[in-house]
């Protein structure tokens, strides 16, 4: 049996799978994803679903950043929820992190859409045209987040996510609301709801800019665990 102590173990290059609070879509999203990608190939019109998918993104960027990704995204749940089991839980390359590729991954991504739709543009108005409009829409979905994200999501569930073009989109679009001051209202304030179930990582600290919050949520955190800690105390 291993320990941590064996050679062979360095817990530096894992992650730690953890428990997932899986509402009803993200245990049961996953299921479009087949049908989308490969429907798609025999039901062309099912393609248009992709082009759904992206207004979504951009609406729900728009006003909550990547909401999308954390509680509707069908890619998200079958990497959580399928591949997890199966997934080595490697630590996520820092290549795949990097903005650079996160980047350009956006620019292929939506140059290949703009490409396509420039493609198929000189049928609109005739009844082929939202056949292969979605035909094309399917395909991008079948090889890049499909294929792709599901081969990468055995070295860590959501390897892809860490430079999804859609993803990304979703962030484009929350920035644009920020420049414009449209989704100020729609920010929340994020506060630890369970204190229970906070493991005082102070991840959370992580992404916040400014040191101010940074000592906030640390007085949060540090007060939860007094709490805690006198809530356990025997009277
Ligand atoms: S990053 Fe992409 S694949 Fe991952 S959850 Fe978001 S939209 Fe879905």
């Amino acid at each position: 049996m291993q320990t941590l102590t064996d050679k062979t173990v360095r817990p530096a290059q894992f992650y730690l799978k953890t428990d997932r609070t899986f509402t009803g879509i993200r245990k049961f999203s996953w299921v479009l994803v087949p049908i989308v990608s490969f429907g798609s190939l025999y039901y062309p019109l099912l393609g248009l679903f992709v082009f759904a998918i992206m207004i979504a993104i951009m609406g729900i960027g728009f006003f909550q950043g990547r909401y999308w990704c954390g509680n509707l995204c069908p890619h998200g749940s079958l990497f959580d929820k399928v591949s997890m089991s199966a997934s080595k839980f490697i630590k996520i390359p820092r290549i795949f992190k990097s903005p650079v590729t996160r980047w350009v991954f956006f620019a292929i991504y939506m140059f290949m859409f703009f490409v396509r739709l420039a493609r198929v543009m000189p049928l609109w108005g005739n009844p082929e045209f939202m056949g292969k409009f979605g035909m094309l829409m399917g395909k991008q979905y079948l090889v890049m987040p499909t294929v792709l994200g599901f081969a990468l999501s055995m070295l860590n569930p959501r390897s892809w996510c860490s430079f999804c073009p859609m993803g990304s989109l979703g962030h484009v679009f929350y920035k644009i609301g920020k420049v414009t001051k449209l989704n100020h209202s729609f920010d929340k304030k994020v506060t630890i709801a369970s204190t229970d179930k906070c493991h005082k990582c102070a991840t959370c600290a992580r992404c916040v800019r400014f040191s101010f919050r940074l000592s906030r949520i640390s007085m949060i955190i540090t007060s939860s665990a007094a709490s805690s800690a006198s809530a356990a105390e025997p009277a």
